[in-house]
């Protein structure tokens, strides 16, 4: 019997999750599910996590010294980042375009938004931010005793403890200079670049200069090196491969897991969670979208051409679930690798180098769903950003997609850089936090097709691309299976 392909039984297992993690919060189990059930999910992640630090290491100064000698290695690095930006910028503009045509924030009831108002307006006061639209609900006697009774939520809200401690890291991101960024690339001590999952940058930098060194050192010399990193590489895969074959049942305890602790013992808090924010979820949902079936395809369709429609989800399917699943481009790495090698067929010497920058770098997804975040939350106050401070978004969300970790969450914490930009408030995150895991969930397989694209055109134009359109994405897995 033919057996089904993985990325099918990662969604077998991800449905599963789902029912499994409604049926619970239904029976009152959810606990049970939280105590027994998700810990495999963490298993997996500090599984993939723990393969993709060394393997972004050697991958890069195996795909460094693949690349051979250093101008090919700087005009292929160039590329990368102009591709890698471009793609950045667009997704910023989708994400822009859609909140401001379709208003999400505008769809509340209008007290409720005049609330949000005045809330808005005694903060930007106590900050001494300057209010740019003009309008001032404060000075207007008819609103005294709702701003009165406001006054009190604002500082509650501000008070709210997942809150203040995002704030906190995004604080101290910000606290710094402006070349602030680029110092922290460069680690004072590399076993605790290694050491810290949120320094990939740091990794990669290392990775680079230990792969350009290798470059320029005799033949003899770099040559068993090299070895070594490529079987090095070899056993990594191998790790990956070994986890894959759990990955259906890991995706279930991952998501039965996630939904049990959004649900509790009560599934139509989920409900409820999503009714609020339902327009913005929508406006996120159809960029991501937007991205994913159209952006990325026409892509391929203008640069490669070789790859069918569904030949691209076919080749992507297994990164794509396990992006969502896992909320992580880094925990994904490893297999995105595998997919854009063995079934797209870029060669090792471009995956390795350009995929692991695009996954710490390249977040389309991400950016994307700031921009409108920001837009919306200022719609749901009643705040008319100019056009001096949509072009601040692209800005911020642009560097702040770049700068955040991949990891779950991390978007939402760089969010506080992009509002702070514009003058809005930063605890304004707690409005969109009850949605933002299933969000982050769908953005990561933007990041992560984002990054496996932008691979690919890559290849073309250096002459590294060798799809074969008849041979079954799956069969990598399997003669991996029988080995
Ligand atoms: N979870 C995302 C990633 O790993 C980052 C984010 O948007 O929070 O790509």
């Amino acid at each position: 019997m033919k057996k089904l392909a993985l990325h099918w039984q990662i969604i077998i297992g991800l449905v599963l999750g789902i029912l499994w993690a409604l049926l619970s919060s239904a029976i009152g189990w959810s606990s049970f599910t939280i105590d027994w059930i998700a810990p495999f999910g963490t298993i997996f992640i500090n599984l993939l996590k723990l393969i993709a630090v060394p393997l972004v290491l050697f991958s890069i100064i195996n795909g460094v010294a693949g690349i051979g000698d250093p101008a090919s290695l700087g005009r292929m690095g160039g590329k990368t980042l102009l591709a890698y930006l471009i793609t950045t910028v667009f997704a910023v503009a989708v994400g822009l375009v859609l909140v401001n045509l379709i208003g999400p924030g505008k769809l509340m009831d209008q007290e409720s938004r005049i609330d949000n108002r005045i809330s808005y307006e005694i903060w930007a006061n106590s900050q001494g931010y300057q209010i740019k639209d003009g309008i001032n609900y404060l000075q207007d006697p008819k609103f005294m005793e709702r701003a009165k009774k406001i006054t009190d939520l604002s500082r509650a809200e501000l008070q709210d403890a997942s809150v203040s401690s995002k704030l906190e890291t995004a604080d101290s991101a910000k606290q710094s200079g402006p070349l602030q960024p680029l110092v922290d690339i460069v680690p004072q001590n590399f076993f605790s670049a290694l050491a810290d999952n949120g320094l990939m940058l740091q990794v990669i930098f290392f990775g680079l200069f230990f792969g350009i060194s290798l470059l320029f050192i005799p033949n003899e010399k770099s040559k068993p090196v090299i070895e070594v990193v490529d079987s090095i590489m070899e056993v990594f895969l191998k790790m990956v491969d070994l986890v894959m074959k759990a990955a259906p049942f890991f995706v279930f305890a991952l998501l039965a897991g996630v939904v049990s602790k959004m649900a509790g013992d009560d599934i139509s808090k989920v409900v409820e969670i999503f009714k609020g924010l339902s327009w913005y979820s929508l406006t996120v949902v159809l960029g991501l979208a937007f991205m994913i079936f159209v952006v990325y395809p026409a892509l391929f369709k203008i640069f490669i051409k070789k790859v069918s429609y569904t030949g691209f989800f076919k080749a992507m399917g297994p990164a794509q679930t396990l992006a969502f699943s896992t909320s992580s481009s880094a925990a994904t790495l490893p297999v995105t690798m595998e997919c854009v090698e063995d079934n797209l067929g870029v060669d090792k010497k471009v995956t390795s180098f350009v995929l692991p920058i695009g996954a710490t770098v390249n977040m389309d997804g991400t950016c994307l769903y700031q921009a409108v975040a920001v837009v919306f939350l200022a719609q749901m106050h009643m705040i008319d950003l100019t056009l001096g401070q949509q072009l601040t978004i692209v800005l911020t969300a642009t560097l702040a997609s770049i700068g955040s970790a991949a990891v779950p969450s991390a978007g939402l914490v760089m969010l506080i850089i992009v509002l702070e930009s514009v003058g809005l408030n930063p605890a304004w995150i707690a409005i969109i936090f009850p949605v933002d895991r299933i969000l982050d969930m769908m953005r990561t397989v933007v990041n992560v097709t984002g990054d496996a694209t932008v691979c690919s055109i890559i290849a073309k134009g250096e002459g590294l691309f060798n799809y074969n359109a008849d041979k079954d994405p799956n069969e990598d897995w399997k003669l991996k299976e029988k080995a």
